[in-house]
């Protein structure tokens, strides 16, 4: 999501990448390595948000989302940051500042803690999956911005298969449960619990305006996760893809759909990546291989 913000006083604590690039804050070092990231986790001043400010300081996702980002030869830091918002708030990306409000986890809380949740996805899964796409997903916005990524499509998909690439290839030993979550928030967001709800939505068509908007629809993108986490690993997820109904014309491409995202990040954003830091940090991610041909 892109909209324009105002910038607003920091309290909260930052965790910089490392200590020398710490002392790069306020600067625009050209193509430093690793990159600065910043995380902030403002306090909230509206206490029924409490929970969801604790969830971001015990969650691992942003250390993890942090070391990724930090693989990048950046010219400028990028700020994560968490902060209370009028509303329920969001989640958007604005000139080299990811902002996710308590509002936005605070529902990802509510849908996790559902009676109504599936037995296919766990609470933690509820929580962790679409926390850790956020911050993927935003993040990728800042890299596209600063390496000027060429993109042959809408910008938002491809940031969902920038975040989905990066948790099946860097997050997989938990990538099963963490997709599990991403697809159980999309039918959230579609207003199902379940798959078995989706008949049900079949003759609500959403209001025009939906289709007007820079994002697929919640159910494009749920079966877009689940087409492209089943092309990366068809055993892992074919309950996934099964029990979602996923069309049979589709779900014979989906491995090509994964290969034709993994071309694409070898060739446009590998280039940009510290092999060496990337080897060494995620020794079995397999980021930096040949693109596929
Ligand atoms: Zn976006």
């Amino acid at each position: 999501m892109h909209t324009i913000i105002k910038w607003l006083t920091v309290t909260g604590t930052c965790f910089a990448a490392s200590s020398a690039a710490a002392q790069a804050i306020g600067t625009a070092p050209a193509q430093s390595t690793p990159a600065t990231i910043h995380v902030i986790h403002e306090p909230p001043t509206d206490p029924s948000q409490q929970a969801a400010y604790e969830l971001v300081q015990r969650d691992t996702t942003f250390a993890r989302a942090r070391d990724v980002f930090t693989l990048f030869k950046l010219p400028k830091p990028i700020t994560i940051r968490t902060r209370g918002c009028s509303g329920r708030g969001g989640a958007w990306y604005y000139e080299g500042t990811v902002t996710i409000c308590y509002g936005y986890f605070q529902t990802i809380l509510d849908n996790a803690r559902s009676p109504e949740r599936p037995s296919w996805v766990s609470e933690e899964a509820a929580i962790a999956g679409p926390v850790a796409d956020v911050v993927l997903h935003e993040g990728a916005h800042a890299l596209f911005e600063f390496l000027k990524t060429p993109l042959l499509g809408r910008e938002e998909d491809a940031a969902d298969m920038f975040a989905t690439f990066v948790l099946l290839n860097v997050f997989r030993a938990d990538a099963k449960a963490l997709i599990s979550g991403i697809a159980y928030s999309y039918l959230n967001d579609a207003r199902a619990r379940n798959f078995t709800d989706l008949p049900t939505l079949e003759n609500r068509v959403p209001p025009s305006r939906a289709y007007g908007g820079a994002h697929s629809t919640p159910l494009q993108r749920l079966y877009s996760v689940i087409c492209h986490a089943s092309g990366f690993d068809e055993a892992a997820f074919r309950e996934l893809k099964v029990s979602s109904d996923l069309p049979a014309w589709r779900a014979g491409g989906c491995e090509d759909e994964y290969n034709q995202i993994a071309h694409a990040f070898r060739t446009l954003l590998v280039p940009h990546i510290d092999a060496d830091r990337a080897k060494a940090m995620f020794p079995d991610a397999n980021l930096t291989s040949a693109p596929a041909p």
